[in-house]
């Protein structure tokens, strides 16, 4: 494993994201903990020192876990990151924030209360790495709150040593959004989160947010370096392309050895569910391996092949709240797919009520808490026509 810095703090250039651990067949928050464990315990042994959660990933579980998981090495064997999640919050009276539809069931809390939680969950008196989960066009009015004070809050932790290092993430449309945050906030952040792969340097601007953020000074984690493992299965004929140039390594290779040319990337954060992954990863990770010139220009043009695929990442965000209980991010991939020339003969809806875009009744809930701002009811209004299935 080689290192990188973040404000003086040596971090595994390989980090360890915790939103994409094993689980029980379509149960987002039944995490396998014995195989979830061994994943911890390989990344520990080869030299990961990052771990990254948040308050809402895997409904709630995966600080549990990541808590638990981690108790047993020595606190300053590991860095910790999690996330505050104002993306999801409403204001209330009070100082009290209550959150968003499509999580009903979950408590109003406060700022406070939010943050004391996260540090119980996960066992530990302080963060490493604490962020502000998705700043965006959005959810900037709870980040911005002149009552709620969330900056003012997560500032006082730091210096009281509760938190070591803040940063955010942000899914933000406008690179703009993310420049005038570090602006108003100069020097409070160390690092910004964002989803940076090949494919998101023109389809999403990462090329745009990856300069304002850096032009700061302050360092940049990456998230969805494989799009959710969207870039580790490649058309055939891109594969191919690949193959040809460096037989026998991965298409996720590639993607990772692309982020490796950027300098002010300090982590790469991968959701392992696998130790197969997690095997590969760090194998891709053990020393710099920057691609060439003309790896790099073959990317870009797979890259350009793929700009009109719906850019899911596979987060579920989404799945929650759908009221007809659809398998969103997979029928996204069976579309994808589909409009890429893949699998249409052997996609049948019809023997899976979840993964019938057909059901969809375009209730809207999906796409208000989407991160990539896809317009789901939309893709399913098309899929189910692509399939000449009845809408119901
Ligand atoms: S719009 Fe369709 S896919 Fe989205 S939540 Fe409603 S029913 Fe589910
Ligand atoms: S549709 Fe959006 S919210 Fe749902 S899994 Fe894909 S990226 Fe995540």
């Amino acid at each position: 494993m080689y290192y990188k810095e973040i404000a003086g703090v040596k971090v595994s250039a390989l980090g360890m994201g915790n939103m994409r651990l094993p689980t029980l067949q379509g149960q987002d928050n039944k995490i396998i903990t014995e195989k979830a464990q061994e994943i911890i315990d390989y990344a520990m042994s080869h030299g990961i020192n990052y771990y990254d959660t948040a308050y809402r990933y895997h409904g709630g579980e995966s600080e549990r876990f990541i808590g638990q998981a981690l108790k047993k090495y020595p606190r300053d064997s590991f860095l910790l990151a999690s996330k505050f999640p104002g993306h999801m919050m409403v204001k209330k009276e009070g100082g009290v924030v209550g959150f968003t539809s499509g999580l009903a069931g979950w408590p109003d809390n406060t700022v406070a209360g939010v943050f004391e939680e996260q540090l119980k969950k996960c066992q530990v008196d302080y963060f490493d790495f604490y962020l502000l989960h998705n700043v965006n066009e959005k959810s900037l009015a709870i980040y911005d709150d002149p009552e709620l004070q969330v900056v003012e809050f997560v500032k006082k932790q730091k210096a009281e040593r509760r938190i070591r290092h803040l940063g955010f993430s942000s899914h933000a449309s406008s690179a703009a959004t993310i420049d005038d945050f570090l602006t108003r906030y100069e020097g409070v952040f160390d690092f910004v989160q964002i989803q940076l792969n090949y494919l998101d340097w023109k389809l999403q601007d990462a090329r745009g947010k990856y300069a304002a953020i850096t032009k700061h000074g302050v360092k940049v984690v990456v998230m969805e370096g494989v799009r959710g493992g969207r870039l580790a299965k490649l058309p055939e004929e891109q594969t191919a392309r690949l193959q040809a140039l460096r037989p026998g390594d991965s298409a996720a290779r590639w993607a990772l050895r692309w982020l490796q040319c950027l300098p002010e990337v300090a982590v790469v954060l991968s959701g392992m569910t696998t130790l197969e992954q997690i095997r590969e990863n760090v194998e891709t990770f053990e020393a710099p391996d920057p691609l060439s010139q003309a790896e790099g220009a073959l990317l870009t043009e797979v890259a350009d092949s793929m700009l009109n695929w719906v850019p899911c990442t596979g987060c579920r965000y989404c799945t929650e709240g759908c009221p007809m209980g659809l398998e969103i991010p997979k029928i996204i991939a069976a579309y994808n797919g589909v409009k890429n020339g893949d699998f249409m003969a052997r996609y049948d809806p019809a023997a899976d009520p979840a993964m019938d875009p057909g059901r969809c009744v375009g209730c809207g809930a999906c796409a208000s808490i989407c991160p990539q701002g896809i317009s789901i009811p939309a893709v399913m209004a098309e899929f189910a026509g692509m399939l000449k299935l009845p809408r119901r």
